[in-house]
Parts: structure tokens; C-alpha cells; sequence
């Protein structure tokens, strides 16, 4: 089964416009200047959207926001619609970081909701999961994350509009990562969630990324896992350097 490797790129609430501009850049003259077999993706913050935009033209990395609203339109002060996003130029979104999750209390119900209505806008989805500190240390990952893929992915998911990111929260900008074989166990306790819910066929055409402290260092291992499909990756993402040598350990 091919599943093409994604290597995904979340800002978070970082970079103005003359450091987002030039990170940008040096991404994109990176990934002109040698073949690479992934696909990219960058998740700039709203606000530079448009200008990243203009950075990337001519490259395949595809762009994307961190978040949306599930509505169309109307009264919604300070939310961006799926539309919004299209008309910028975005092809994905991530849906349900662990920090909207937990800083904003959005739901499974909620990220379920938002992903439909970015699905029905033309816009792919990265929909995240992850288990806490406390739950790994009881012995829950795996029911957390089925219970997660169960509830946040909507039936309307196919492996062309859907990507699942599993981010263990603890290790989200912490420097520390499961073992890989934690990781191998979760992404296939993860895509059998998905087969008992859309089909065994869509489930083995999904990608499963990793994220959390991926770095240049442990790239290599973690992009040879046979259920890891790519990562997101946050703060290593920020250095164009980075971004690109763990692109380069994607496996060929
Ligand atoms: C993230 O927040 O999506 C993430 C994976 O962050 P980091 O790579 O910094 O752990």
C-alpha cells in the first residue's frame, strides 16, 4: 500500500511577517533545489496566510491553517470559515491540536463538526489525537486515541481528504519522544480504529503522521515505521534547516 510521506510543518502563533516571509522562502529554495519523494505542507498562523502564499508559488508545498470554524459564515467574531481558507489558497487544515483541545476545550464532537464542513469546502483535514501524561502512564493510549479517531473523524473521510496525526501531548515541544516501538504500536492500533470505522480499504490509504519532538536526529527512525506516514511537526519546523533534513530521512 503506498501512502505517499507527509511532512507537515505547524507554526502555532509564531513568526511576524519578515521572519515568516523569509523562513518561507529558504523552505521553498530548499525544496526546489533537490528531489524529494514527500509531499510538504506549512501551517503558517491566519494572519500571514496570504503572504506565505506568495512564497511558495512554484513549489509543491501545499499550505494550510491551524484551525477553522464549522459554520459558512455569519456571526462568528474573531473565526475563519473553511471558504475563507480556500480563497487564501489553503488546501489543508489541522483540526483538533491537543492545544485547541485543551486551551480552547474543543471536543470530539466539535472537531468532528469542523472537519465535515472542511471536508464539504474542499479543504483536507489533519485531524490530531494524543493521550496526556497521566493517561499513558495508566495504561489508556490506545483506547484514548480509538476513542479520539471514533469521535473526531466523520464519516465523510476518505484517505484524500483525511490525514491523522497521533501526537503524544507530553511529547509536544518537550524533547521527549515514545520508543518506536510505542509509537509502530499506537499508529496500528490507530489505523485499525479506522478501518472499523470507514473500511479496512480507506484505512490502509489513510496517512498516520507522528508528531512530538520530531527533530533532524530522530527523523530517520521514526519516518521508517511501516504505519508512520509522515509527521507534523512543530518547533523544528521553524528552522528551514530542520524542516528540510527531516524531510530528507523520509524513506524512499
Ligand atoms: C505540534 O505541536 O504539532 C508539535 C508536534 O510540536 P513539536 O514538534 O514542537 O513537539
Amino acid at each position: 500500500m503506498v501512502r505517499k510521506t507527509l511532512i507537515a510543518g505547524n507554526w502555532k502563533m509564531n513568526c511576524l511577517t519578515q521572519e515568516g516571509t523569509q523562513l518561507a522562502k529558504e523552505i521553498a529554495a530548499k525544496v526546489k533545489a533537490e528531489k524529494f519523494d514527500c509531499e510538504f505542507l506549512i501551517c503558517p498562523p491566519f494572519t500571514l496566510l496570504a503572504t506565505i502564499k506568495k512564497c511558495l508559488r512554484g513549489t509543491k508545498i501545499a499550505l494550510g491553517a491551524q484551525d477553522v470554524h464549522f459554520a459558512e459564515k455569519g456571526a462568528h467574531t474573531g473565526d475563519i470559515s473553511p471558504l475563507m481558507l480556500t480563497d487564501l489558497g489553503c488546501k489543508y487544515t489541522i483540526i483538533g491540536h491537543s492545544e485547541r483541545r485543551v486551551d480552547h476545550q474543543e471536543s470530539n464532537e466539535l472537531i468532528n463538526q469542523k472537519a465535515v464542513a472542511a471536508h464539504k469546502a474542499g479543504l483536507n483535514t489533519v485531524i490530531c489525537i494524543g493521550e496526556t501524561l497521566e493517561e499513558r502512564e495508566n495504561g489508556r493510549t490506545i483506547q484514548v486515541c480509538q476513542n479520539e479517531i471514533f469521535g473526531s473523524v466523520p464519516d465523510d473521510a476518505t484517505a484524500k481528504n483525511t490525514v491523522i496525526a497521533y501526537e503524544p501531548i507530553w511529547a509536544i515541544g518537550t524533547g521527549k519522544t515514545p520508543t518506536v516501538a510505542d509509537v509502530q504500536e499506537v499508529h496500528s492500533a490507530v489505523r485499525k480504529a479506522l478501518a472499523k470505522k470507514l473500511g479496512k480499504s480507506t484505512a490502509d490509504k489513510m496517512r498516520i503522521l507522528y508528531g512530538g519532538s520530531v527533530k533532524p536526529s530522530n527523523a530517520k527512525e521514526l519516518l521508517a515505521l511501516p504505519d508512520v506516514d509522515g509527521a507534523l511537526i512543530g518547533g523544528a519546523s521553524l528552522k528551514a534547516d530542520d524542516f528540510i533534513a527531516i524531510a530528507q530521512n523520509a524513506p524512499k
